[in-house]
């Protein structure tokens, strides 16, 4: 039990951690599915007096809410700017310092390419006491529920995050693409539909396979899921069916959705492949 044991909270008859007055949680509150938000999570929400959300939070999520709790929304809306990080970060520092238990709830996991950092840096320079809750990251979780593994033994021993969109807008520069395309074998980027093309063009130019396959999940673990699959060399008229936000996976793992599509059997819409990646399952364990 840990951090819960130490203190010895009991929260709704489980051991969960009570959320005191003046506190800040950075919550991460997974893709979509609210099953996915982990019970401390949820151990926030039945406490807070305030939740500071993003627009990538799931209403499912926010439903979650102890009735009651103020909501406040923190992202762009309607084509309107987003409030400057700034003024979420002061807004934060304002709410705990009046006393309240403020939770602030981000899509996915706040430290994944979430501002998250950002935001408790704040915090601690402001001596604001916090606690981060890490959440499912679409990176991976989202993923999940189209059926592709970030890892998997017979295709790749390593995977790794990019985001498509850097501080400048951008894709970033401090990266170098070369060498992604030729010791990475599994590539899974965020906020990267925009930028598609350019992305797929510098891979390609790195060396890496115009066949190797890929899939765009928009609204991941959401009601509204899909999933665009393509190559990299298709990337750039598949990325134009795609609405965001979509999270991108490039590299073998995306074959195994024909075995591992567990939602889409599910519903019905397709018979899973124990085999997707042809291996002859001799050596499976
Ligand atoms: N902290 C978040 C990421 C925030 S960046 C996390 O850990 O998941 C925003 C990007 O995340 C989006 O542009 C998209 O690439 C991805 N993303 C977040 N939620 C998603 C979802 N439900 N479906 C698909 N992509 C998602």
């Amino acid at each position: 039990m840990g951090i819960v044991a130490d203190r010895g909270d009991i929260v709704d008859g489980l051991p969960l951690p009570r959320f005191d007055g003046g506190w800040v949680w950075l919550v991460g509150a997974g893709p979509g599915d609210p099953g996915l938000v982990t019970l401390n999570g949820l151990a926030g929400l039945r406490q807070a007096d305030v939740v500071v959300y993003d627009a990538l939070v799931d209403d499912r999520v926010l439903d979650l809410a102890r009735p009651g709790a103020e909501m406040i929304f923190a992202g762009k809306r309607g084509g309107r700017p987003s409030p400057t990080q700034r003024s979420i970060s002061l807004r934060l520092i304002d709410l705990a310092r009046s006393g309240k238990r403020v939770l602030r709830l981000k899509g996915g996991d706040p430290f994944v390419f979430g501002r998250g950092g950002e935001e408790a840096l704040a915090l601690v320079d402001a001596g604001i006491p916090f606690r981060i809750v890490p959440g499912v990251t679409a990176g991976i979780g989202g993923l999940a529920y189209a059926g592709i593994p970030a890892t998997h033994r017979d295709s790749n021993s390593a995977v790794t995050f990019i985001t498509g969109h850097s501080v400048t807008g951008d894709i970033p520069d401090n990266l170098d693409w070369d060498a992604l395309a030729k010791g990475a074998p599994v590539i899974i980027l965020y906020m990267a539909v925009k930028h598609m093309p350019e992305i797929a063009r510098r891979l390609l130019e790195g060396g890496r396979d115009p066949q190797e396959p890929m899939a765009f999940v928009s609204n991941a673990a959401t009601d509204k899921q899909t999933v665009v699959e393509c190559t990299l060399g298709t990337a750039e008229d598949a990325a134009k069916q795609v609405k965001p936000p979509a999270i991108v996976a490039i590299g073998p793992v995306v074959s195994l959705r024909a075995g591992l599509d567990w939602l889409g059997a599910m519903k019905g819409e397709r018979a899973l492949d124990p085999d997707p990646l042809g291996l002859g399952r001799e050596d499976a364990v």
